[in-house]
């Protein structure tokens, strides 16, 4: 753990709880691809130096605190410029954004523990001008609202959370997602990316990452399968999110009550989107049910 790893030429990778890549791009010039959390950044930082580089921009998958919270720290100790796809570049800048999301509202100051919420960072939107010569990008959305895997050119991939080890899926069966079709649009774009090396962030690198997409798209099913059948008598949102917990084992408390909260309601408009589940009132309460039972 936390050793440097080449994986070609130009590549390499600090595996870690959330692993980072770095690409050499000139003679002594790197870019990194996420900055996990700030311990893990400062001993990637300590690579950085002893390998005589100069870390000169940080890419971000996406927003989540596991990937961005070293980024301040980065920054501040090279001044290297920061980028991140679309609008989680909004959240890296302005993290509050990221609690608000999860609990659709103003988030409690209890709600924004350093664990959700990374230290704001000055953050660009992604775009391929910022990238140095030889390293590549495609957007992989669906696990946050805009997350984009990185290729260098050596034909290593750096993909984000858009596959987590089967370990995991097998442990909670139920991860974190924000929009379910396009999640599952970017797993079957993933097995069909070409590349010498996959590497998750939170997995061993694999070279055929086909195999993992595949048991991560039939979790996705199955966890919407689940969501359908709970909904077979009419159920709050709360009912659901209880339902949920309850089924994926899952120790309740504030934090993950809003991981699994805003995971459950972005299966539900998935759903409801294809016709699988609708909406009916009693009274004032909004419920919702499988359409085959209604
Ligand atoms: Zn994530």
């Amino acid at each position: 753990m936390y050793e440097l790893i080449q994986t070609g030429a130009d590549t390499w990778y600090m595996s870690a709880p959330t692993n980072m890549g770095f690409y050499r791009y000139s003679r002594t010039e790197v870019c990194a691809i996420d900055a996990a959390d700030k311990p893990t950044a400062e001993q990637a930082l300590r690579h950085i130096k002893e390998q005589g580089w100069r870390l000169t921009k940080l890419f971000l998958t996406h927003s989540h605190a596991d990937h961005v919270s070293g980024a301040a720290y980065l920054r501040e100790q090279t001044g290297c410029e920061v980028y991140a796809p679309g609008i989680s570049a909004a959240a890296v800048e302005h993290s509050f954004l990221i609690a608000t999301t999860l609990y659709g509202g103003r988030p409690a100051e209890e709600m924004c523990s350093r664990l959700l919420l990374p230290p704001a960072c000055p953050c660009k939107e992604l775009t391929s001008d910022a990238l140095p010569d030889g390293l590549e990008f495609t957007r992989l959305d669906g696990h946050d609202m805009a997350q984009a895997a990185f290729r260098t050119a050596d034909g290593v991939w750096f993909t984000g959370d858009c596959v987590i080890s089967a370990e995991a899926l097998e442990k909670h069966r139920i991860s974190f997602m924000y929009n379910i079709g396009q999640h599952l649009q970017s797993l079957e774009k993933l097995s069909g990316l070409s590349g010498e090396l996959f590497i998750p962030a939170h997995d061993q690198p694999c070279r055929d990452v086909k195999p993992l997409a595949e048991i991560n798209r039939a979790a996705v099913l199955e966890v919407a399968s689940d969501i359908r059948n709970m909904c077979a008598q009419p159920v709050t949102i709360d009912e659901l999110i209880e339902k949920s917990l309850e089924k994926y084992g899952i120790r309740l408390y504030l934090m993950q009550y809003l991981l699994v909260g805003e995971t459950v309601r972005s299966y539900l408009s998935w759903l409801l989107e294809k016709g699988e589940v609708g909406t009916v009132f009693s009274g004032t309460k909004l419920l919702w049910q499988n359409t085959e039972e209604q």
